[in-house]
């Protein structure tokens, strides 16, 4: 048995100095026999569609300051994925969707803090008639509007938002035969 994350040497029981890792998400007591799955969390982000183009917020906070990212984040205990979504999009940028549709999902690790956490990205799409004024916040300083072929990758804060959008490129190529 190994001490697969760092953060879990002692026992959040007993106190020991015997947590291990039985695999990467159920760790194990010897002392007390205590279990603790650290399951992985869902997170959400929103592709919001306007004419042509999406959204992508310049971010306000580390990581990844002052880079570009989709609207989203994590879902609370006892909220729908779309619920998240709808909520995510209204507290970072003011915009009120509705039906919000699911496109894909992917997996992905968010080390912060010192603790890696296994998440599952759920990407939803939707589209605005109107692109509202943003007021910027901690979060958010600014809104981008972009086609997808236009977005530099490198001006992305996260690999997974990356693959995301290569992966959105990939399937508007193949429905368009654009690039
Ligand atoms: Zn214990």
């Amino acid at each position: 048995m190994r001490h697969l994350q760092p953060w879990a040497r002692y026992c959040s029981r007993c106190g020991t100095d015997g947590f291990v890792a039985v695999d990467e998400r159920h760790f194990h007591c010897r002392a007390c026999h205590f279990d603790y799955y650290h399951n992985l969390a869902a997170v959400v982000c929103a592709l919001i569609r306007h004419q042509d183009r999406i959204a992508l917020i310049v971010r306000g906070r580390d990581p990844g300051r002052g880079l570009l990212d989709l609207p989203g984040g994590f879902v609370d205990p006892g909220e729908s994925l779309e619920a998240a979504v709808n909520r995510e999009v209204r507290e970072e940028i003011g915009i009120v969707i509705t039906k919000p549709r699911y496109l894909f999902s992917a997996p992905n690790t968010y080390p912060y803090g010192g603790v890696t956490y296994s998440t599952v990205d759920a990407v939803f799409e939707t589209t605005i008639d109107a692109v509202p004024a943003l007021t910027p916040n901690d979060e958010v300083v600014a809104l981008r509007w972009r086609t997808l072929g236009e977005i530099d990758l490198g001006e992305v804060a996260f690999e997974s938002i990356r693959n995301t959008l290569g992966r959105l490129r990939e399937s508007a190529t193949a429905l368009t035969g654009e690039t």
